[in-house]
């Protein structure tokens, strides 16, 4: 079966079945425009309700703070364009190892008069008290992702968001924390109202959900959106729900167990094998996801990962959630203080719950004996 040889699950995952299972029914039962007033509308609508319920359940917040989207991409794209409505632009604060749906923003913030600090992050993580010196009384965003696409290290959100909270009190003015969890969700325990941010990105397809599905929380709904349109999801997010894809994104977080103990052996005998060969792992060793692995080879990343997929595997080199992003994650690998070479060398392999480690060790094995006979 393909899913054994495939380890790029941080780009995307392989469907389950009863995600899929979900998807196809709620097709087929539910055909109605949830903001119709007939019959099977007001069946869709209920079905859409129910799902934002169980969806927010699980994430211990409530349903009237979680509105779908299209992707993680939009959910970010809704609050960071919500800045243009400001009549003076102030000042923003986001970690250089955000994903490009977040650094992609900076050039357009800056032409219409934001400034912008970003925060770097040595070996992985973005320090607090570097963010504490860099907060100003015109300070109207922070951004700071939870779990890094390229490396897996986890950030100390809780920290961060406290340090916000009191300099809100010290200047008498709302920031909004915002942090994108794509690489969190379904398979780190966290708690959005213990952490106390104001907004958070999710997306299904890394979760074994469908594509184009994602959901936005936050804290408050009175975000000025920009894509209101036809008044869905309260004015967030406007636009036709997409009801078969928010079930099964719905199912596919159901169904993520709340521990990962399998996925954490496998990532700790695939990195310690890395590491026994003499093997460079780029990911932290502590505050890490069990989902990310990155090591770094001196063969260039492009020839090694090209000799893996001959082979059938599939893993990515640095970052590449997209490949139209090129070089973007070498760009994260060096505001963690990697150097040019070893971000130019870094593969990364990344699992779900499907991985196996029979496959795993094999793949370190073929990395392995690549990097000898080069
Ligand atoms: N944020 C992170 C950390 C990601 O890894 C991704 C995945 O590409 C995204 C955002 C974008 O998510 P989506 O594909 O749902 O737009």
């Amino acid at each position: 079966m393909l899913s054994e040889y495939y380890f790029d699950n941080a780009a995307t995952t392989i469907i389950s079945e009863s995600a899929l299972r979900t998807y196809n029914e709620t097709c087929l039962e539910y055909m109605g425009n949830p903001s119709a007033n007939h019959r099977e509308g007001q069946k869709a609508h209920r079905r859409l309700e129910e799902c934002r319920e169980a969806f927010a359940s699980r994430l211990g917040v409530k349903s009237s703070q979680i509105f779908f989207t299209s992707g993680a991409t939009e959910s970010i794209s809704i609050v960071l364009s919500s800045l243009l409505w400001a009549k003076s632009p102030g000042h923003i604060i986001m970690s250089q190892i955000e994903h490009e749906a977040v650094l992609s923003w900076i050039g357009l913030l800056k032409e219409k008069g934001w400034k912008i600090t970003t925060l770097r992050a040595k070996g992985g993580f973005v320090d607090p008290a570097e963010l504490e010196e860099s907060i100003t009384e015109a300070t109207r965003l922070v951004a700071v992702m939870m779990v890094n696409n390229v490396t897996g290290s986890i950030q100390d959100i809780g920290s961060m968001v406290k340090i916000v909270r009191k300099k809100e009190s010290e200047f008498g003015r709302k920031i909004f924390f915002f942090s994108d969890c794509v690489q969190a969700l379904g398979k780190l325990p966290f708690s959005l109202r213990e952490l106390d941010v104001d907004g958070a990105s999710f997306s299904s397809h890394k979760i074994a959900g469908p594509r184009g599905i994602g959901a936005l929380y936050l804290k408050r709904g009175d975000i000025q959106s920009l894509a209101r349109a036809g008044g869905q999801e309260k004015g967030v997010r406007g636009g036709t729900e997409n009801l078969p894809a928010i079930a099964s994104f719905t199912r596919a977080l159901l169904d993520c167990p709340e521990t990962s103990s399998d996925v954490e052996m496998i990532y700790e005998h695939t990195r310690r094998k890395f590491e026994e060969n003499g093997i460079k792992v780029l990911s932290p060793d502590h505050d890490r996801s069990p989902y990310v692995l990155s090591i770094t080879t001196e063969l260039p990343s492009e020839v090694l990962t090209r000799m893996l997929i001959d082979e059938g595997w599939c893993v990515s080199s640095g970052s590449a959630c997209s490949n139209n992003a090129k070089g973007k994650g070498e760009g994260v690998l060096q505001a963690m203080g990697f150097s040019a070479r070893d971000s130019k060398g870094a593969i990364r392999i990344s699992f779900f719950h499907y991985s196996r480690l029979d496959r795993a060790l094999e793949l370190a094995d073929a990395i392995i004996r690549k990097v000898r006979e080069f």
